[in-house]
Order: C-alpha cells, then sequence, then structure tokens
C-alpha cells in the first residue's frame, strides 16, 4: 500500500488509514451515535484521519465493560498473571515502536526520532517497571492491643478509572497511566486527547493482541465533553488526569462532590537558577533543551531562567545564538529537532503570548513572530524574552510553546524569591558547582521536582508531580501505585 504522506512507512500508512473505532469490551465499534471527528497532521495542516466521537451512551458501555472485567476474569486473575501481561504488553511495544513512533509524530507533530529516542522506550519500561509490582503488593498484621485478635490489611484496586491524557506526549501519557492501574488491578476507561486520538487507538489493538481480559482497558476518543461524561461517571471510582490547571480545578471540584479519588498532574511555569560558580556550557545546554524540547510543550518546560548578574549577558547571548539556529521541520523528517506545535489553536495561542509580550515592552532576543496564518504546518521557532519584569503574562502564565523568559538576580535570596514567585510548583532546577547551595536551594524551592545541574531526568521509579497550582499526587514509583489501591483493614476474633 502507498502510504498518503510522504516517509511513512506502509504498517503505519494503513492503521492511519483504517476505520477506527471505540475500544470497548476488548472490541472496536463505531460511537453509539456514528458520530466521529477530524484528526490533523500538524506538519502539513491536513487532514489525516477521523475518529469515532464517544458520547454518553459509550461512557456507559465502557465503564460498565471495565466494572464487569474487575467483577470477572482480570479481577479473579493472580498478581503473577497481571505482571506476565504487562510484560507482554512492554514486548509488544517494542516490537511496533517504530510504527508507533510514526504515528505519533503524524498526529502529534512530535519529531520521529524524538519519539524513537524517547518517548517509546519510556513508555516501554514504564511497563516494565510496572509489571514487577504486582507480586509484591502486601499487607501488613498490625500488632493490635486487643487480647486473642488478629488485625491485618489487604490491599486491594480502587475500582474502575477514569485516565485523561493530554496531546503533547501521547504514548507516554497513555503509560504513565495505563501501568500503574493495571499492576494495582483495576480497570479503566482512557480517554486521549482530540488533537492526538491515534496512538492510544494503536495501543488499544496490542492491549487486545497481549491478552487482556475484555474490558480491563478501554479506549474512548473524543474531546472534553467525552471527558467530562466519564469523570462525572457514577461508576468511576478514581480519576487521573494530565492538562491544564484549569480543567484540573474543575474535574477536582466534581471528584470532590462524588469523593471519587483523583491525581491531577497539571501545568507549570518552572524556575531554571543559574548561580555565578555554574558550568556555563552545561547550564546553557540545560537551559536550552529544558524549554524548547518537544518545542517547549512539555508540563516541566524550563519557562523561566534566572542567571547571576555576572554571568548573565554570557548566558542569555549563548542561548539566543543558539535558539537563532535552531531550525525547524517536518516531524517525519529523521532529521528534525524542532517539530510544529501541535494544532492551529496551540499557534494562535502561542503567537499572541509573543505579541503580547512585546506590547508589555519586553525584547525578543531570538526567535520572531510568526504570521497570522500558519502556510501549511503550525512552525513557531524558540524564542528568548529579555527584559521582563515579574508581573508580565509572559512570565506568570503557562505557554506551552518554545518561549523562554531571562532575568538577571544579584543575590541568591533574590533568585529564590523570584523562583517561588508563582503560582505553580511543577518543578525547578538549580546550576552551581556548590554541593551546599544546591542542596540548600532543592529544600528552599517550592517545586515537586527539582533538577540539579541537570533537567528533566526521569525514571520510571522515581516520583513526578506538582506543588500548589500544578497538581495532586504523584505519578510514577510506588507512590503511584499507592493512588490505585485501597487499604482495608481486616479485624478477626481468635476466640472462637
Ligand atoms: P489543553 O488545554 O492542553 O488541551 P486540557 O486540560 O484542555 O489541556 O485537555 C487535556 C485533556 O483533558 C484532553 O484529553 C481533553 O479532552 C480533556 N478535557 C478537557 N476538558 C475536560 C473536562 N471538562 N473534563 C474532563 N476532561 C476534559
Amino acid at each position: 500500500m502507498n502510504s498518503p504522506v510522504p516517509g511513512l512507512s506502509s504498517r503505519a500508512a494503513e492503521f492511519v488509514r483504517r476505520t477506527h473505532g471505540l475500544f470497548i469490551g476488548g472490541a472496536f465499534v463505531p460511537a453509539a451515535d456514528g458520530r466521529t471527528f477530524p484528526t490533523y497532521d500538524p506538519s502539513t495542516g491536513a487532514h489525516l484521519a477521523d475518529a469515532p466521537y464517544a458520547g454518553p451512551a459509550d461512557v456507559d458501555a465502557a465503564v460498565a465493560a471495565a466494572r464487569s472485567a474487575l467483577d470477572g476474569p482480570w479481577g479473579a486473575l493472580p498478581a503473577l498473571g497481571r505482571s506476565r501481561l504487562l510484560v507482554r504488553l512492554a514486548e509488544l511495544l517494542e516490537e511496533h515502536a517504530a510504527e508507533l513512533a510514526e504515528i505519533e509524530a503524524l498526529d502529534g507533530g512530535k519529531p520521529v526520532a524524538m519519539n524513537e529516542a524517547m518517548d517509546l522506550p519510556a513508555a516501554i519500561e514504564h511497563f516494565r517497571y510496572y509489571a514487577g509490582w504486582p507480586t509484591k503488593i502486601e499487607g501488613e498484621t498490625i500488632p493490635v492491643h486487643l487480647p486473642d485478635t488478629l488485625c491485618y490489611t489487604r490491599k486491594e484496586p480502587v475500582g474502575v478509572c477514569a485516565q485523561i491524557i493530554p496531546w503533547n506526549y501521547p504514548l507516554m501519557m497513555a503509560a504513565w497511566k495505563l501501568a500503574p492501574a493495571l499492576a494495582a488491578g483495576c480497570t479503566v476507561v482512557l480517554k486521549p486527547a482530540e488533537q492526538t486520538p491515534l496512538s492510544a487507538l494503536r495501543l488499544a489493538e496490542l492491549v487486545r493482541e497481549a491478552g487482556f481480559p475484555p474490558g480491563t482497558v478501554n479506549v474512548l476518543t473524543g474531546d472534553g465533553e467525552t471527558g467530562r461524561a466519564l469523570v462525572r461517571h457514577e461508576g468511576v471510582a478514581k480519576i487521573a488526569f494530565t492538562g491544564s490547571t484549569q480543567v484540573g480545578r474543575e474535574i477536582a471540584a466534581g471528584a470532590g462532590e462524588r469523593l471519587q479519588r483523583v491525581t491531577l498532574e497539571l501545568g507549570g511555569k518552572s524556575p531554571n537558577i543559574v548561580l555565578a560558580d555554574a558550568d556555563i556550557d552545561a547550564a546553557v545546554e540545560g537551559a536550552f533543551s529544558g524549554i524548547y524540547f518537544n518545542s517547549g510543550q512539555t508540563c516541566i518546560a524550563a519557562s523561566r531562567l534566572y542567571v547571576h548578574r555576572s554571568r548573565y549577558e554570557e548566558v542569555v547571548g549563548r542561548l539566543a545564538g543558539a535558539a537563532q539556529k535552531a531550525e525547524v521541520g517536518p516531524a517525519l523528517d529523521r532529521a528534525t529537532r524542532f517539530g510544529p506545535l501541535v494544532s492551529a489553536e496551540q499557534y494562535e495561542r502561542v503567537r499572541g503570548y509573543l505579541l503580547g509580550g512585546l506590547a508589555a515592552g519586553a525584547t525578543l532576543r531570538a526567535g520572531e513572530v510568526p504570521p497570522a496564518a500558519p502556510d501549511g504546518g503550525f512552525f513557531v521557532r524558540p524564542a528568548l524574552f529579555t527584559d521582563v519584569t515579574p508581573g508580565m503574562r509572559i512570565v506568570r502564565e503557562e505557554i506551552f510553546g518554545p518561549v523562554l523568559v531571562a532575568a538577571p538576580f544579584d543575590d541568591v535570596e533574590e533568585a529564590v524569591a523570584l523562583a517561588n514567585d508563582t503560582p505553580y510548583g511543577l518543578a525547578a532546577g538549580v546550576w552551581t558547582r556548590s554541593l551546599g547551595q544546591a542542596h540548600t536551594l532543592a529544600a528552599r524551592l517550592r517545586a515537586g521536582m527539582v533538577y540539579l545541574n541537570s533537567w528533566a531526568s526521569g525514571d520510571p521509579g522515581a516520583p513526578f508531580g506538582g506543588v500548589k497550582a500544578s497538581g495532586i499526587g504523584r505519578e510514577m514509583g510506588r507512590a503511584n501505585l499507592d493512588a490505585y489501591l485501597e487499604t482495608k483493614t481486616v479485624w478477626t476474633s481468635l476466640a472462637f
């Protein structure tokens, strides 16, 4: 079969062209009312495929399928059975990595080489990591004060989970959500973002091939309304959401009403501090990739840079030079390091911030305001603002694009105050050769994650998440497993 898109392999092309279905109860089915919605290639702006649009009837069906899997074959599977299936899914992802990397590039505009080098391995290792957990989920015996009494705890799956993910790392986010839930023994209804529905549907095929009992994982494509119907469903015991702070607030409020368990991974405006004694080569490289990786469409983007005044011009000059040289290009081109933004809407939003920064009096040291209407793909070049003040919107708000703001500071107290002056608290970074300074600042920065002389390191075992408006709870590691487990305390009288 010839590819509809130059550079696309026949396997990925065949998948993209397929008539896509919602994945409910182990089968791919059209939406109950037959509705679909289009998805586009951000590198060209061209229509790519249509995905089924899940409405309330589909949400009902998916939650019911998840419930019956939990009460049936999945719930009855021993821990080792869950491990085996997670390992099998990791193997299948590995076998299909090249194809998935292409689907991801095509639907979300993420450079294919980046998907192969980072997203796919991260997703695969996430399943492998959590595959080790089911056999280690243990309760405890409690040495209670009552005589002739046995008291112990059981760890039980929370129940049916609604998992809602964004468009910036679709497959990796799906892995981050699915793996701990399945390890804990929960069943899932996963909703990918409307901008990037395809890789989750391909993942669903692999879930089926791996042999998970029907209904264990269900995938509903749709938009915010689909997500809203899903989180409001009374059959949903736990919600895991990654996305905007605004939607996170709405979900948390509703979860509070219904007393559903909830974890939220939300926005950020993460500060990156370069002290006078830093290794400047490393700091410049770290600051550059910290903000421009995935064209700034990363929740932990290092979007605010604070540099000691004695090194400020040097650092900013070098960053501006590197940003000016950065080439943007189509996601399927293996040479592309910086792809397009995900959608016309995101392009317009980032353009608005660039115009707003200039109007507020900031200086654009690198990059440019892109044309009002994109000419084909949604490309925005890496941009760097200087001469910013703390109240500017480009300094306070999450842009989710390749836009860095930089400012100097005179002493460490000022750096800490600037860094913490934000409603968010996802990540923070410090570049210094002083161990003492590094760890003192790690304690003082109000963020869920602090990177010392590095940025965006990660491992499935290391907790990931934020404080303040950046979210509630942690993903990865043991912490995320616990979010999918309830503790039941069992009291036994031994007097009989
Ligand atoms: P962004 O602005 O980056 O697109 P959103 O928070 O709007 O981020 O979207 C993230 C995910 O949440 C997507 O899958 C989207 O469809 C879903 N979503 C949007 N609005 C709601 C809502 N009110 N309730 C549940 N899910 C939603």
